[in-house]
């Protein structure tokens, strides 16, 4: 087991990413704090866990409330004892984020508040009790556009993304010697609600798949197996990298036919 009796806290674990990663850290060991705002969602992820033999909690905290935040910290210590994993996941992509003069203002506004207020509440709670477990592992939820350009504007998200990608950087080298290891994650085009509800129609679909050297989105599970990689000892001198998990797409120039 790569994770045994870590305790870990996973924003946004009620669908996608955050659910298979809950369930796999689970499997190698880990106890789970499952946060959302989708309790339904959350209670599933718990039950699923539980099912396979686990241990998890579900807790509601939506991570654009530094109080949620606080909460969902205290609830890891007081539930478990301490916090070993903290990863920073929960994120959105709203169907009205266009190019800047489409783009709102609240749409701006709510992206990056939930998407990078969201990272820096949670590390503003978290890093204080990985600092009392004697350190430990963050992971924040990045993107593929944090690194490059799409035609297809997402401009409140890309923007948001990249400020998860900065911020992540300068806490690992705040944070080093403290034994407080922080990586991005930087998923390529997933087939999850988030993506799909924004590509929604074939059309759309098809003019992102035209991108990818292997020529289909990828699966949340796909993500947890890297997630595990930066949360375990694996990747013990690791730290303010970006993982890109993303069938090729920052690599290509041209892609295949
Ligand atoms: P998803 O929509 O399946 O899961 C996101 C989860 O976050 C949902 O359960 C949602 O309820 C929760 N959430 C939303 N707002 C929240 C808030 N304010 N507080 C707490 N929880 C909240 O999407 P996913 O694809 O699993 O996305 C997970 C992360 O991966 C996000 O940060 C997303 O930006 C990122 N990502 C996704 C893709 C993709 O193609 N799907 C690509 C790159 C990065």
């Amino acid at each position: 087991m790569r994770l045994e009796n870590k305790i870990t806290l996973i924003t946004g674990a009620a669908s996608g990413i955050g659910r298979e990663t809950a369930v796999l850290f689970a499997a190698e060991g880990a106890k789970i704090v499952v946060v959302d705002v989708n309790d339904e969602g959350g209670a599933e992820t718990v039950a699923m866990i539980e099912e396979a033999g686990g241990a998890a909690v579900y807790q509601h905290a939506d991570v654009s409330a530094a109080d949620d935040c606080r909460a969902m910290i205290e609830r890891a210590e007081s539930e478990y004892g301490r916090l070993d994993v903290l990863f920073n996941n929960a994120g959105i992509m709203l169907g009205d984020d266009g190019d800047a003069e489409q783009t709102d203002e609240a749409v701006w506004d709510r992206t990056l508040n939930v998407n990078l207020k969201g990272v820096f509440f949670g590390c503003k709670a978290g890093i204080p009790a990985l600092r009392r477990a004697g350190g430990g592992a963050i992971i924040n939820t990045a993107s593929f556009v944090a690194l490059m350009g799409a035609a297809t504007p997402q401009l409140a998200y890309t923007a948001s993304k990249g400020g998860v990608l900065a911020m992540t950087r300068e806490l690992a080298v705040i944070h080093a010697r403290e034994n407080i290891r922080v990586n991005a994650l930087c998923p390529g085009p997933l087939k999850t609600e988030l993506l799909m509800n924004f590509l929604d129609t074939e059309e759309k679909r098809q003019r992102r798949l035209v991108h990818i050297p292997m020529g289909r989105f990828g699966l949340a599970g796909e993500m947890a197996r890297a997630a595990l990689f930066l949360a375990s000892d694996d990747s013990s001198y690791m730290t303010g990298s970006e993982l890109v998990v993303d069938g090729g797409i920052t690599a290509a120039y041209v892609t295949p036919e």
